[in-house]
């Protein structure tokens, strides 16, 4: 065996570990019907043990019915759903002793902190002196130390949230249920929260299926995204490759920004997009430069267009720009370098396409 062998074999064992790896949980091809509306419609997915999957989507897309049909909160019209292998379509809530904690309910309002992370121990039948210690543990874990005597009323926004997830840890579960998380939280605070989730995952290794609307939260967080439209999976993948290989313009436009290369002066040439494809680049691939006498030569790798800028926004670290081509408008965006030149209204650049940035995506 060559020396180089052994390590492009490495890529391949991790993929045999992924499809060998327990799934914990399971959705086989499940649909919800409320009336006439599949809330879910033939959803077949798995759930790795220890897996941070994160089930995003637009508002109405089906998320919430998704989890409510693992918690036990609804019954699914038809298929199955498995936790560790057993069938549990039929098994109500209160029977699933899988161990599912939701955290989208709200705080006990007449509890204090302390009471509120009791609360689960307590129905468990824990003794008061274990209960008292795990909650201190806790409180400490989430940076919600001094607070334990507080009522809800008396936290902010952020406070009541990490109170929410703390008490959903503690019930020490293997399954994690997030309804939209950090929903409340202002742009830091998320942020912050963010890393606070993603370090307990970290810790505390639970099998996690968190939804959002949030495409920020979503590539921060997750081991997978599963895109949800309509009821259905759109496209699941690890962050990185749905974002840099989005099957459809769906995914494409939903998580970050796309520009669709409809126009011909785009140059795309006919026999190189998939029939039913459109193509794509995403906004930070477009390098956008002067345009002095003349367009560069096109090459085999890339290709040069000429545009006219209609706006430019300066947003801290990036600008971005609109630019007129034909009859689109691109979008470009670049990181703000010392010294270098910025463009305004009318101004005629040359735009650069690495041709291997270009997406073919399902129209
Ligand atoms: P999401 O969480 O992605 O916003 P939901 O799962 O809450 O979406 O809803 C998916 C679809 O199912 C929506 O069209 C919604 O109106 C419908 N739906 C959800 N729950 C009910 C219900 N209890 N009764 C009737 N329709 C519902
Ligand atoms: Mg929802």
């Amino acid at each position: 065996m060559f020396a180089g062998e052994n390590s492009s074999s490495l890529p391949e064992a991790k993929v045999l570990a992924e499809i060998t790896d327990p799934l914990q949980v399971e959705f086989r091809n499940v649909t919800k019907l409320y009336g006439a509306v599949a809330a879910v419609k033939d959803l077949s997915l798995g759930v790795h043990q220890g897996e941070f999957l994160t089930i995003l989507g637009p508002s109405g897309s089906g998320k919430t019915t998704a989890l409510m049909l693992l918690a036990g909160f609804v019954g699914p019209s038809s298929g199955d759903i498995r936790i560790s292998g057993k069938s549990v379509a039929s098994v109500p809530s209160y029977h699933r002793d899988q161990g599912i904690v939701f955290q989208s309910y709200a705080l006990f309002p007449h509890l204090s902190v302390h009471r509120n992370l009791e609360f689960p121990l307590e129905m468990r039948g824990m003794k008061a002196g274990e209960r008292s210690t795990r909650v201190a543990r806790m409180l400490e874990r989430v940076h919600l130390k001094e607070f334990g005597d507080r009522m809800p009323s008396q936290l902010s926004g952020g406070q009541q949230q990490r109170v929410a997830l703390a008490r959903a840890l503690i019930a020490d579960s293997p399954i994690l249920l997030l309804d939209e998380p950090l929903g409340a939280l202002d742009r830091n605070l998320r942020e912050q929260m963010q890393g606070e989730i993603k370090s307990l995952h970290r810790e505390f290794g639970k099998t996690t299926i968190c939804v959002t609307h949030d495409q920020e939260e979503a590539l921060t967080l997750s081991d997978r995204i599963v895109v949800m439209r309509a009821g259905q999976i759109e496209q699941i993948d690890a962050p990185e490759a749905l974002y840099d290989r989005p099957t459809t313009r769906f995914v494409a436009s939903f998580l970050g920004e796309a520009n669709f290369l409809t126009d011909r002066e785009f140059k795309i040439e006919p026999n190189a997009c998939p029939a039913g494809t459109i193509p794509m680049i995403r906004p930070e691939r477009v390098r956008i430069t002067p345009l002095t006498s003349r367009l560069q030569s096109d090459t085999d790798e890339r290709q040069f267009i000429s545009g006219a800028v209609v706006s430019m926004i300066y947003a801290g670290p990036l600008r971005k720009y609109e630019v007129r081509v034909g009859s689109s408008v691109l979008i470009v965006r670049e990181h703000v370098a010392a010294g270098q030149q910025t463009f305004g209204p009318g101004d005629i650049v040359q735009l650069e396409l690495l041709r291997s940035d270009i997406r073919f995506v399902a129209n």
